[in-house]
C-alpha cells in the first residue's frame, strides 16, 4: 500500500507555525528548541494536504511513501 506524507524544504520555511495551526491531527509540531525545528509524525498524517495550502513560501510538498 502506498500513501502520501508531507516533507519540509528547510531552506524555504520561516517557521511562520500556519501549518502546524492547520493540522487536524497534529502531525506538524514547531519546536524550536530542537535541532529539527519541525517535527513530522508520518503516522499521524492523512494525507490531506492542508498544510501545503496553509504555507505561505511553497516550503512542503508530498513525498509518496511505501508501508
Ligand atoms: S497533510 Fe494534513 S494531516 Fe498531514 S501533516 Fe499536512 S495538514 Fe497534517
Ligand atoms: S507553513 Fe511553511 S513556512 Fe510556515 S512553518 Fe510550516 S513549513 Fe515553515
Amino acid at each position: 500500500m502506498s500513501y502520501f506524507i508531507v516533507r519540509v524544504d528547510w531552506d524555504k520555511c520561516i517557521l511562520c507555525e500556519s501549518c502546524e495551526l492547520v493540522c487536524p491531527t497534529s502531525a506538524i509540531i514547531i519546536n524550536p528548541c530542537s535541532n529539527e525545528e519541525i517535527k513530522l509524525y508520518p503516522s499521524l498524517c492523512t494525507g490531506c494536504q492542508a498544510c501545503l495550502r496553509s504555507c505561505p513560501t511553497e516550503a512542503i510538498y508530498c513525498v509518496e511513501s511505501v508501508g
